[in-house]
């Protein structure tokens, strides 16, 4: 794609809109930033050449539009931003275009930063220059300068990031698991699963598609006819990567190979197998041996705000699981627990469907407290006999499972919500999170 002397107008000062925007600088292109909100200030990290303005999402005329994944698929702006610019992309789109490197990518609804960062892992045990990134926190435009044809690419893709993407073509692509979330911004279930759907849209002969073979919702796609498709699976021995017992197992030609036993993992829970199982398989369809798959595994250490053992005290675990904002990963989370579980959930409201969350809670969790802005409806969800506690912030959550807990019990932080209602973002109220229990194993120090 030319850039040098084209016009780009970036819609959306955001980190990956300010990211493609000084790309766009760098190379020479013409590149107007705007954004919709009133009363920002020109970015202080933009490239000079690049033009700001705020207050409006209009490309000038003829532009080629980078839009931002902030704009909701249901919003009208992007019909507008259409009729105005020559071409309309994404940020993910744009890096492809110019990215010389090999791409592997994985999308699904919960596990694709973990699943990614495994495939980092496992890259980057092979001694190949990796870069990691995407929706995971750094733009993938960020860093594309340093990229060469020798680098592996493992790009985190979300489904807003796949709403704008018209020829991505990872080589190696992986769908960890699909579950409903994010329905407002889509404007339903169905549109969700086609933006989802959009990673494999132009994959094709050489390329690997590896889906989750337990996985219903993915069970009724039709799958595309150009790439080999495999399957990962945590109960079906006829997939390409399956668990026999303990151990993980891949096929390679037909055959199964043993790959590694589950303690060998450093991360907690079935499902962190299950992304194991697909990171491996991706591995391997990018040629990295199964020594390689082994060593990458086995060193990786989970990510903050997942399933992080933040403190222990007196034989209390905590564990600080902030990432948990829907109830398909809430429920993986207090699936992967052993010990009895005080549970403390609740957050800013998505208009999820808490029915089989609340049966699952009631099966597992030993003591349950709740708080935010869904906590009346998880309640009612749950049941009020099962209800330790409604409260009303984290804070009070935490105090109160100070005096519940016993030893050999954990309090998991696991909100099945989103975090907008008292917080900045997961990470900030997994950080409140793991600072008070921190502040708590200290104070009973003797
Ligand atoms: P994502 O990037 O898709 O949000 P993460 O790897 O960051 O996924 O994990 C988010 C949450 O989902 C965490 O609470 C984690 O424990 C849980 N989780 C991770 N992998 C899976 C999976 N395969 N199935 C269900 N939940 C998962």
């Amino acid at each position: 794609m030319k850039v040098a002397g084209v016009a780009f107008t970036v819609v959306g000062a955001g980190r990956s809109g300010i990211a493609a925007a000084n790309l766009l600088a760098r190379r020479g292109a013409d590149v107007l930033l705007t954004e919709g909100r009133e009363g920002v200030s020109r970015p202080g990290n933009l490239h000079e050449s690049a033009a700001f303005q705020c207050g409006q999402n209009t490309p000038r005329p003829g532009d080629i539009a980078v839009l931002s994944p902030g704009i909701p698929e249901v919003s009208p702006v992007r019909g507008e931003i259409a009729q105005v610019a020559s071409e309309v992309m994404g940020e993910v789109e744009l890096f492809y275009r110019l990215c010389p490197a090999t791409v592997l990518a994985i999308t699904g609804t919960d596990g694709k930063s973990t699943t990614t960062t495994m495939l980092g892992a496992i890259s980057e045990a092979s001694g190949r220059p990796t870069f990691v990134g995407g929706n995971l926190g750094n733009p993938l435009t960020d860093d594309l300068d340093r990229l060469g044809e020798d680098h592996v690419v493992v790009a985190e893709v979300s489904a807003f990031q796949l709403t704008t993407c018209e020829t991505f073509r990872p080589s190696v692509a992986i769908v960890t698991n699909i579950s409903q979330d994010h329905l407002d911004y889509h404007g339903g279930y169905a549109p969700y699963q086609a933006a989802k759907r959009r990673i494999f849209a132009r994959m094709g002969p050489g390329d690997t598609l590896i889906v989750n073979g337990d996985d219903p919702i993915i069970a009724g796609w039709s799958l595309p006819d150009g790439p080999r498709i495999q399957t990962f699976s945590l109960s079906d021995p006829g997939a390409d990567g399956f668990l026999d017992g303990s151990t993980l197992m891949v096929r390679i030609e037909g055959a199964p190979v043993p790959l590694m036993d589950r303690s060998e993992l450093r991360v907690l829970g079935i499902h962190n197998v299950a992304n194991a199982l697909a990171a491996a398989l991706a591995g391997l369809a990018a040629g990295f041996s199964t020594e390689t798959i082994r060593e990458g595994l086995r060193t990786y250490e989970a990510l903050p705000h997942r399933m992080e053992t933040v403190a222990l005290v007196d034989e209390v675990r905590w564990v600080n699981d902030s990432k948990a904002t829907n109830v398909n990963a809430a429920s993986a989370g207090i699936s992967s627990m052993d010990g009895p579980v005080i549970l403390l959930a609740g957050g800013s409201e998505k208009d999820a469907d808490f029915s089989e969350f609340g049966a699952l809670v009631r099966e597992r969790a030993k003591e349950v407290v709740l708080f935010g802005a869904t906590r009346h409806r998880l309640a009612e969800a749950i049941g009020a006999d099962h209800v330790t506690a409604i409260v009303t912030d984290l804070q009070e959550a935490f105090d109160l499972a100070v005096v519940l807990a016993k030893a050999g019990e954990t309090v998991l932080l696991s909100p099945a919500c989103a975090s907008f209602d008292q917080f900045r973002s997961y990470e900030h109220r997994g950080d409140v999170f793991r600072e008070l229990a921190q502040a708590h194993q200290k104070g009973s120090t003797p």
